[in-house]
């Protein structure tokens, strides 16, 4: 089965390799013929038409080649599979034009710019990988026609301006397409960029994004949410108001009903909605300046005209027929937002009850926008709360202290926009800070940093136990600075940082700070405040948690690893042992007299001598052993990659450090002593109580032979075997 795959493969291989290597072999031979001038001038007398005949088959070969191509070019191939094939059918078309040329006249044959037209195609339609080769072998082409032995007397003269107009045809079209290519690609830029505008612009026409958000030109996530929200609301909003001015223009009998709206200069008036039966609108937007409409905004009351002139009626661009023009100015509260125009081509002047309709009219034009924008403010919020009610969770949900961070930073991001967010806890009593998590400007520079300096912003926050700067502007960005006195985000307008409270104490400070002015307006400085109680709270939780996972895993006497997490690290360890086949030594220790210590000097001196001997203990080892409390008087030390020899060396360093110390007790000064027990992995043993049990026979030589002495069950062994041959 698996043999004739390959032997498909094999052949399949081998037909593409022939099909590779026979256009570049015609290639090949139509160059050596046309060097030989093998090809010759058809139109002169007494040619040798079966050489034509040979030249009509290399078009018909040429033939075959195009025709596969055109059949193969759906199916996907390789870059470089279509770079061989672009290629060879480059050559073979130069080939063939050449050959054509021999025998309708060679150089001098008046259709020999054809050469140029093909070079220009190449070098247009492939990528310079392709075009470049190709325009040289034009080249090569061109010097067997110029040079080779065939070569027709006078081709040689004729070579520099043949070449030199191929590279320049060659060149002209590289350079004119990459042009082309940068040029549509701008284009197409622009157009994009003009249509993002236009619907910014008119979010902030009808003022559903705020101007601190719209000029805001860094794309982000919740201004790409506003956005999307603005588009919906622009699409409702000018739905209804196309009917209600339509409709206006049907009830009215209007020839136009227009509603213009100012825009933010105030100087031009844009057209919002248009119903019209004349086609001489003008094109926006118009001034507010000129005309009735600049009356009505001035005057800030209806206008009506009789027959007025065209020149009054900015609107229109042309012959337009007017009879009667009525206009209204929309308000908003006491602020102009545009006009409402309508007028008749020919029939009644408009009556007082049409002033009313068409007032009454703006007035609900303003309250379609306004209501739009109610809606949008309530979308906003309700999607706002939603993501900080979820980040509320999260950090109800948080059990470690860098899961708590996350999800206050992801918390505030719920309810603000901001640049920068840190996280820092106070470290001890001296004012020490530790930037626990930082997001934004310096992350990496910052995170995990310490700093001390009691006139930072983040000191002061700590110690009056208040949020600064209070309006959450960083208004004297010169003279404060956030964590440490040296410049740094001064770029920033908006800076909050909260104090972590929990009850009366200070756990940290958390800073929000923004690039844009106002970024924490007091709503979002009352969220940021429950975020950073839930913080507080949440970090107290995780110290707890850790505080018990300490417990749990550590001895309270000597803080060394107690029993249970010995015997689970000590497991995992020698898992380890056996994947990566290394070396463990194993020591058990037991103080010596020990009874006797207690009873002369007392329990809690022997508690001291406990506490001496662990902290020898632990910093002898490194920090890939383990140190544990094995029980009583008793300590465990496990020793990766290291063997009997290490072991001894290491337990022997022990044993004198021990009984170097002298300690003081109500009775006097005096001094303990230890044993050491040592096994080694896989030597004394394979499995972990194998191990304990040889060193604790060890131990038990050590003591058994006067105490204060080091071990290794690998020496009692060799010490009993003779004993035990002789008494067998
Ligand atoms: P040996 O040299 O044979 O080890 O003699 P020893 O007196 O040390 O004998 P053993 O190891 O049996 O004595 C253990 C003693 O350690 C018994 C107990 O009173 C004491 N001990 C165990 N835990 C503590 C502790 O936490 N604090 C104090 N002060 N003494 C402890
Ligand atoms: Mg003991
Ligand atoms: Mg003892």
């Amino acid at each position: 089965m698996r043999l004739s795959k390959l032997r498909v493969r094999l052949g399949f291989e081998l037909r593409r390799a022939v099909q590779t290597v026979w256009g570049f072999a015609l290639v090949a031979t139509m160059g050596a013929l046309l060097w030989l001038g093998w090809f010759p001038d058809l139109r002169r007398p007494g040619a040798d038409w079966t050489r034509g005949l040979a030249a009509a088959a290399l078009a018909a070969a040429l033939l075959v080649k195009l025709a596969g191509r055109v059949v193969t070019s759906e199916r996907r191939r390789s870059r470089a599979r279509e770079m061989v094939s672009d290629l060879e059918m480059g050559l073979l078309l130069l080939s063939a034009t050449y050959v054509f040329l021999s025998v309708v006249g060679g150089v001098t044959a008046p259709l020999y710019p054809l050469v140029y037209a093909l070079v220009s195609f190449l070098v247009t339609f492939h990528p310079l990988s392709v075009g470049c080769p190709l325009a040289a072998a034009a080249l090569g082409f061109e010097a067997i026609m110029a040079f080779g032995p065939g070569a027709a007397p006078g081709a040689a003269a004729v070579f520099p301006g043949h070449a030199g107009f191929i590279a320049v045809f060659a060149v002209l079209n590289v350079a004119f397409l990459h042009a082309e290519v940068a040029r549509q690609r701008r284009e197409r830029r622009r157009c994009l960029e003009a249509e993002v505008a236009s619907m910014r612009e008119e979010a902030r026409d009808f003022r559903l994004i705020s101007s601190a958000l719209s000029s805001d030109s860094q794309v982000r996530t919740r201004a790409q949410e506003e956005e999307k929200l603005s588009q919906g609301s622009i699409e409702t909003i000018h739905e209804q108001l196309l009917h209600t001015v339509d409709l206006l223009r049907r009830s009215m009998g209007l020839q136009t009903c227009a509603l213009l709206w100012l825009d933010s200069t105030g100087d031009k008036l844009k057209f919002k909605e248009l119903a019209s039966d004349c086609s001489h609108i003008a094109e926006g937007p118009l001034s507010a300046r000129t005309g009735v409409l600049a009356a009505i905004i001035k005057d800030r009351h209806p206008c009506l005209l009789d027959s007025p002139r065209p020149s009054l009626l900015p609107y229109y661009q042309g012959p337009a027929d007017v009879s009667a023009f009525l206009g209204v100015p929309v308000f908003e509260g006491l602020s102009l937002r545009g006009v409402l125009v309508g007028d008749r081509k020919q029939g009644a002047a408009f009556s007082t009850a049409d002033v009313e309709l068409f007032t009454a009219a703006a007035d609900q034009v303003m309250r379609i926008v306004q209501s739009e924008r109610v809606f949008q403010a309530v979308e906003r919020s309700k999607h706002e709360h939603e993501r900080f009610y979820r980040a509320s969770a999260a950090l109800n949900r948080a059990l470690t202290l860098a899961e708590v961070y996350d999800a206050a930073i992801e918390g505030a991001r719920g309810a603000c926009e901001f640049d920068f967010a840190a996280i820092a806890t106070c470290e001890n009593a001296d004012g020490q800070h530790l930037l626990s998590r930082v997001v934004g400007e310096g992350a990496d520079e910052l995170a995990g940093r310490t700093f001390c300096d009691p006139g930072s912003i983040a000191s002061m926050v700590v110690k009056n136990k208040l949020a600064l700067p209070a309006a959450g502007d960083w208004r004297d960005r010169g003279g404060s600075y956030v964590f440490e006195s040296r410049e740094r985000f001064k770029s920033f307008e908006s800076l909050y940082v909260l104090p972590l409270l929990v009850k009366d104490e200070v756990m940290g400070t958390f800073t929000v700070a923004a690039q844009r002015a106002g970024a924490f307006p007091a709503d979002r400085r009352e969220m940021l405040g429950v975020i950073a109680n839930q913080v507080a709270i949440s970090m107290q939780n995780g110290r707890m948690v850790q505080a018990l996972e300490e417990q749990a895993t550590t001895d309270g006497l000597t803080g060394l690893v107690n029993h249970r997490t010995f015997q689970e690290r000590f497991s995992a360890m020698l898992g380890r042992a056996e994947r990566h086949s290394m070396r463990v030594s194993f020591l058990l220790t037991d103080i010596d007299h020990f009874k006797k210590i207690n009873d002369t000097h007392g329990h809690p001196t022997g508690d001291q001598v406990l506490k001496r001997v662990a902290a020898i203990l632990k910093a002898s080892a490194r920090k890939i052993d383990i140190v544990a409390r094995y029980g009583g008087e008793e300590f465990a030390l496990v020793l990766e990659g290291t063997d009997r020899a290490g072991a001894r060396q290491l337990a022997e360093r022990i044993r004198q450090e021990v009984g170097a110390q002298t300690h003081d007790s109500a009775k006097g000064a005096f001094r303990a002593t230890l044993s050491l027990g040592v096994a080694v992995y896989p030597e004394d043993g394979k499995a972990k109580q194998e191990l304990i049990s040889n060193a604790d026979q060890a131990l038990y030589a050590a003591k058994h032979n006067g105490r204060n002495r080091t071990v290794c069950h690998g020496e009692i062994a060799r010490a009993e075997q003779p004993r035990a041959r002789a008494a067998g």
